[in-house]
């Protein structure tokens, strides 16, 4: 990396930190005042969950809706209150008590190595430190934090898509048009009141899936309107991903079917309507697909 694009990189994040820095107390007060009576119930929220609790709810989050997992959750944890109960059941009994929720052999799978690890490296234990939760096998970062912060007490911030977009608009004067994972991360953790982080991730976490969607944000019910960048220079004008108009400009000047491309490209016809009426982003590997079968580079349909 060229010494310059290092040291733009570092100025970015040394003026988004002391942005952040100084809007820190706004943004904790705004978010901390909406989130009485909008904040989400689950029982996995419950005060007094264990780290192993908490795991098991993230395992059984991934890839499906939470109404679904609120209704196995009790049960599942009722059969297997430990790493050793999971550890001794075989994976098609633990996929059995998962069909509610589908992928079950996948996450049987997952569930019982993770389990064995469990079992080997730290006595069944789940471990509470950033370091060990990160490594163990089937967790991410995201759920390393969660854990941390919703069952074991210790300060995270927590960032998934969601909590990126907020951040983003937010900060949207000082970030780049697609921010780095990293950059994000420093933001939220700078935000992050240490005495009261479970409250604050679970009150950011339903805001930003509530109030700031993807489309049409609610920005009149938002507590962030008046220190929101986005906000402040956009109005009520929805955002619109450049991809979403380059996309459907490109189709339409080469007066592209949706049909024909969806077959050209080997990709649904629902995710092109998706991601033109910007519903979602596309993976790297959809927009390959697309720019290969509209003949152009992905840089094109990206900027
Ligand atoms: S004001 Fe609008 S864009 Fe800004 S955080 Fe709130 S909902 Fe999102």
């Amino acid at each position: 990396m060229a010494n310059s694009h290092k040291a733009e990189i570092s100025a970015t994040i040394d003026s988004a930190i002391s942005a952040a820095n100084r809007r820190q107390r706004r943004f904790l007060s705004s978010l901390m005042s909406w989130a009485p009576g909008n904040t989400r119930i689950y029982p996995w929220r419950e005060s007094g969950r264990t780290a192993y609790e908490l795991m098991i709810a993230e395992l059984l989050l991934k890839r499906t809706t939470a109404a679904a997992v609120a209704r196995l959750y009790e049960p599942f944890l009722k059969e297997y209150p430990s790493a050793t109960h999971l550890a001794m059941a075989t994976e098609s009994q633990l996929a059995h008590n998962l069909t509610p929720i589908g992928l079950q052999t996948q996450r049987a799978k997952a569930i019982a190595d993770l389990a064995r690890h469990l079992i080997e490296s730290n006595s069944g234990n789940v471990p509470c430190s950033p370091q060990s939760l990160s490594n163990l096998p089937g967790l991410g970062e995201y759920s390393a934090r969660a854990i941390l912060s919703f069952g074991c007490g210790i300060p995270a911030a927590i960032v998934d898509a969601n909590v990126t977009r907020v951040l983003h608009r937010v900060f949207w004067a000082l970030l780049p048009p697609r921010p780095a994972h990293s950059l994000v991360q420093f933001i939220a953790d700078t935000l992050l009141p240490y005495d009261s982080h479970r409250e604050y991730n679970f009150a950011l976490l339903d805001l930003a899936a509530m109030v700031c969607r993807y489309i049409e944000p609610r920005h009149e019910n938002c507590p962030f309107k008046l220190i929101c960048d986005f906000y402040q220079s956009h109005g009520d004008r929805q955002p619109v991903s450049r991809l979403q108009t380059r996309l459907r400009a490109i189709r339409r000047k080469r007066k592209i079917g949706l049909v024909e491309l969806a077959s050209n490209a080997g990709v649904s016809k629902l995710t092109i309507i998706n991601i033109e009426a910007g519903r979602t982003s596309p993976r790297l590997e959809t927009l390959r697909k697309l720019a290969t079968a509209l003949e152009i580079s992905e840089e094109q349909l990206k900027d």
